[in-house]
């Protein structure tokens, strides 16, 4: 008798559980925060970000966004939403801690993690990628949960001849690379410069196999230079002297970003001393006193207070800065990049402080925010990302205070989400 009894209780919690399977929502709108889509639009109030499966649905205020009814709604007001930020040149795979010499696909992920977890939800790594990241790549990874999207130049293409660096564009290519890259640099006279019909020959041939190609460089000869023989970016600041109308003409004809990299040149010397930020609790979170502690050693700090070159970089850091707002006011389209990864260039960490030199150079919030959305998708060739576009993948950050007021703001991140996937902070 019992059992009879439990019969249509059992069918009709079978019943319950198919409902609340169909029930699930399969939308989630962020609702009543202020929107920043990266594209340079005024912010929108009381706006809504609807998202399903990892894209933008819609983007707009209240009035404009019609939530459907299969909806998780998330009352975000008071915070803003900014797109996910986007590192067009860092490296990845290489550093543990401050230690060179790691590389293999779970130190790729692991540093892609800590990028992540400050926000910086894709990385350009431009140089120094082997095999172990082909397969993790955004182009192909569709499991990029907690970890930032990755796209790699390979090799850092060199050689001595137009033959020998050409055939290490073609084993880049063969590798399944996104980008190329090289460098047309003395090291402040420390080495040899690539000659100019080797760079041209690799560039060219970047091009017909279809590759943008960003260019390493110094000074404000090679510039033009490589401006004139078709580099897509420059990827540090021109720090040898001020840039003159001819660079400037020539950057904005030919529509190439400018990747300034300020925090690539404090880097050279900032452990000459004991760095502010050891002690900023933003910085702490995410990198302890044992990693950190060779910097802080006196004989180390010694050495670079001793290094020419260091302190020729540091010599030459305010003309770096004084280029970089004079492009921007030129309108020259400024590319967020840091080249950060390499030993003592701290992912995650460094694209903050780049915004806050950026700011001291006299870039606006605005400016700076588009820089690393905006800017770094559009001159790196990235689809699908760096502005809240509908179509476009839900990378995007949810913060607790407003960065127009201050990119300090930035810093106040509530939460991370990549392709709609809440990163978690660790
Ligand atoms: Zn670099």
């Amino acid at each position: 008798m019992k059992w009879i009894r439990l019969i249509p209780l059992l069918l009709v919690s079978l019943v319950a559980c198919q409902s609340r399977q169909t029930t699930q929502p399969t939308y989630i709108a962020f609702t009543g925060a202020t929107i920043l889509d990266g594209t340079g639009a005024s912010p929108l109030t009381d706006g809504v970000l609807l998202i399903r499966q990892g894209r933008i649905v819609a983007v707009g205020t209240r009035d404009q966004v019609t939530i459907p009814e299969n909806t998780q709604v998330r009352n975000v007001s008071g915070k803003t939403i900014i797109p996910g930020l986007i590192n067009a040149h860092g490296h990845v795979g290489d550093v543990k801690g401050i230690e060179p010499g790691h590389y293999s696909a779970e130190n790729v992920q692991d540093n892609l993690a800590i990028y992540a977890r400050y926000g910086i939800t894709t990385v350009v790594s431009l140089g120094g990628d082997k095999e172990e990241s082909v397969a993790l790549r955004a182009v192909r990874d569709t499991t990029s949960h907690g970890r930032a999207r990755l796209y790699i130049a390979g090799e850092v293409i060199n050689g001595n001849t137009p033959q020998e660096a050409v055939a290490v564009v073609d084993q880049n290519h063969t590798m399944g690379v996104d980008f190329m890259k090289i460098r047309v640099d003395d090291n402040v006279g420390t080495s040899p410069k690539m000659p100019e019909d080797v760079y041209r020959a690799v560039i060219a041939r970047s091009h017909e196999l279809g590759y943008k190609i960003a260019t390493h460089m110094y000074y404000l000869d090679d510039a033009k230079k490589l401006l004139e023989a078709g580099t897509d970016l420059l990827a540090h600041s021109v720090r040898d002297l001020p840039v003159d109308d001819e660079f400037i003409r020539l950057i904005k004809e030919r529509n190439i970003g400018y990747c300034p990299t300020l925090t690539r040149e404090l880097s050279t010397f900032v452990y000459e001393d004991t760095a502010a930020f050891f002690t900023d609790p933003f910085f702490t979170k995410a990198y302890d006193l044992a990693t950190i502690s060779p910097l802080k050693d006196p004989a180390y700090q010694q050495k670079i207070q001793n290094n020419p070159v260091a302190q020729t970089y540091k010599r030459q850091l305010p003309v770096a800065m004084q280029n970089l707002k004079t492009l921007a006011a030129q309108g020259v389209p400024i590319v967020f990049g840091t080249d950060s990864g390499m030993p003592a260039r701290f992912m995650g960490y460094f694209e903050h402080l780049e915004m806050q030199m950026m700011a001291e150079a006299g870039l606006t919030p605005q400016q700076i925010i588009e820089s690393a959305t905006k800017n770094a998708a559009a001159y790196m060739g990235l689809k699908e990302i760096g502005t809240l576009t509908p179509g476009y993948r839900a990378d995007f950050l949810v913060l607790d205070a407003d960065p127009l007021a201050d990119i300090a703001n930035i810093r106040k991140i509530a939460d991370i989400y990549i392709g709609g996937t809440e990163v978690e902070a660790k």
